[in-house]
């Protein structure tokens, strides 16, 4: 990771008001790196703090996918999600694939607020650092069927 990292953003509706109040007071450090976000979420933080933030799709409407593959092809450091856990949720499976994908590329997750003010207040954030790798060669390499049995 460059010091100058690549964050997600996300919150849920019910959440949204708090992503804001926290990204305000954290505004300038966030105007350093490349920020992206969910369509809702991004138009409420660019539009209220005036940041240069890559809007994607509204997260209902695929936008926690988008997000999910940014992940996946090795294009976000860190994911700051403030996620409501009482609410039931349309896109449900959506959130939990963002979450396991954060998972499994080993990138930074805040999913509550006082992750992400750690995450933020941490010396680690504004400088370059190497993450542990995440070796899933012997997953790629398995030795799976060549062909369906016939019955
Ligand atoms: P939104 O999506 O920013 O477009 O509201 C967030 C979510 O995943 O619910």
């Amino acid at each position: 990771m460059q010091a100058r990292k690549r964050i997600g953003l996300v919150a849920h509706d019910a959440k949204k008001a708090e992503l804001l109040d926290w990204a305000r007071e954290h505004r300038d450090q966030l105007a350093a790196h490349e920020l992206w976000a969910t369509g809702t979420t991004g138009a409420m933080l660019a539009d209220a703090l005036d940041l240069d933030i890559h809007r994607l799709k509204s997260g209902p409407l695929g936008g926690d996918q988008q997000m999910g593959a940014l992940i996946a092809e090795g294009r976000l450091d860190a994911l700051i999600f403030f996620a409501d856990p009482m609410s039931a949720m349309p896109h449900d499976v959506d959130v939990k694939a963002l979450v396991r994908l954060s998972t499994v590329y080993n990138i930074v997750l805040a999913c509550n607020h006082t992750t992400a003010d750690f995450v933020m207040g941490s010396p680690l954030f504004d400088t370059p650092y190497t993450p542990a790798s995440t070796d899933y060669s012997s997953y790629l390499e398995r030795v799976v069927p060549s062909r369906i049995p016939e019955s």
